[in-house]
């Protein structure tokens, strides 16, 4: 594979040849990551990467649009009827830049937003202090509840009849649970708030029917294209039609430049993909596979935020363990089980020391692996934590774990 790389970068052949080797030999347990397609990468490296196309399908700044336009178009409709919704817009950079398109097509500057906080399972841009959002709009936050780990519906009411924002966000990055769509919107009618939800983690498991859709409730969906939705790196934003105008011109104008082409045409591939029967059973396979290896880490004596998981993620609360989040992920890295590090709500360590680990099963479930495969990885997770300084033992799970992955190849990776 890649022979003119090989030929005129050798340097980042070599590497991209070792991390093809890492994707490969290790187990991909974080939450947010996933195996695209050896057609949705194609398409990524395809000349539409050279194309500029400024504008939307038929309103170009530049000539030459013939094919684009088709790509784009088809990447609309894809979506359109993957999700069930109105408008589309596919020409987001990426999760980030989509929120904050639509912060700036339907918020004046000091707005209230109201979004989960950081360390209880939001997201950067759903109003932390330093982030763009949080130093542009007032940001009231919400929590999940202490004794539970979950979202306690009357304490977001609370919050949002106390602040009156003009936009809530739910949709998060460390909550393991089914969203109540339906609560928010009877709580956003209330206090006339326009209600965004961030699907960044889950939209493959909506798209594949395996945790209900905001698309009734929600005026605002973005997206992330390349978390379980499995396409490429990208995002997507998509709302009622009386968002639209605002939405587009927010977008471009307003915050990009020209689309990446080569993103939407793989961002197309992909829709197609989730379109077919088989991704049903995909996303079906990644909440079974989560629930089994929750179950068998709480077996093992691990407690979960929440006591489990209802969607693809696990937050591994450590602080009985007396290990913190940073060495646990560590440890798990010398035996090729990748994972990350991560707060947990009122977590008395800093976010850069947190008290717990994230894992996800969007990736392995990609490579096949199933129940019984999710028993195999709980015990190695345990084996090595309990045995986080002895080095020796370490590698033999290293060499346990290489041994395994070879009955489960990876999508667009021959070695
Ligand atoms: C991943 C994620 C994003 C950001 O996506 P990037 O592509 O990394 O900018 C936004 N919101 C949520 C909830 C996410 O999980």
């Amino acid at each position: 594979m890649h022979p003119n790389l090989q030929k005129t970068d050798k340097e980042i052949f070599n590497i991209l040849k070792s991390e093809e080797e890492r994707q490969t030999y290790g187990i991909e347990l974080i939450p947010s990551e996933n195996y695209a397609s050896a057609a949705v990468m194609e398409a990524t490296g395809s000349v539409f990467t050279n194309k500029y196309s400024e504008g939307y399908p038929g309103k170009r700044y530049y000539g030459g649009q013939e094919n684009v336009d088709k790509v784009e178009q088809l990447a609309v409709e894809r979506a359109k009827q993957l999700f069930g919704v109105d408008h589309v817009n596919v020409q987001s950079y990426s999760g980030s830049p989509a929120n904050m398109a639509v912060y700036f097509g339907l918020l004046e500057y000091g707005d209230t937003i109201m979004g989960l906080k950081l360390d209880h399972g939001g997201h950067i841009t759903h109003g932390l202090p330093i982030s763009f959002s949080g130093r542009t709009y007032n940001v009231v936050p919400y929590e999940v509840e202490k004794d539970t780990g979950r979202l306690n519906m009357d304490m977001v009411r609370e919050q949002a009849l106390k602040h009156k924002p003009k936009l809530i966000i739910a949709g998060y990055t460390a909550y393991p649970r089914i969203i109540d769509w339906k609560a928010f919107k009877e709580i956003g009618d209330h206090v006339g708030a326009i209600l965004m939800a961030d699907i960044a983690h889950i939209a493959g498991l909506i798209a594949g029917g395996v945790h209900p859709s905001p698309v009734p409730h929600f005026d605002v969906i973005t997206t992330t294209t390349h978390k379980t939705l499995r396409g490429p790196r990208g995002a997507m934003i998509m709302c009622k039609e009386q968002y639209a105008k605002d939405i587009d011109k927010a977008v471009f104008p307003g915050l990009q430049g020209g689309p990446h082409d080569n993103t939407t045409a793989a961002k197309a591939v992909a829709f197609g993909e989730a379109l077919q029967p088989e991704f049903k059973d995909y996303a079906a396979q990644i909440v079974n596979n989560a629930r089994a290896l929750a179950n068998k880490l709480m077996e093992y004596g691990f407690n979960l935020v929440s006591g489990g998981t209802d969607n693809h993620l696990i937050l591994i609360d450590l602080t009985s363990k007396q290990i913190p989040g940073k060495v646990a992920q560590e440890c798990l890295d010398k035996i090729g089980l990748t994972t990350n590090k991560n707060t947990i709500p009122f977590d008395p360590r800093p976010p850069f020391d947190p008290s717990g680990l994230r894992l996800g099963t969007p990736a392995i479930t990609t490579r096949g692996m199933k129940e019984q495969d999710m028993q195999k990885i709980a015990t190695w997770i345990t084996a090595a934590l309990e045995h986080y300084q002895d080095d020796e033992y370490l590698n033999n799970l290293k060499n346990e774990v290489r041994d395994f992955c070879k009955n489960f190849p990876v999508p667009g990776i021959k070695i």
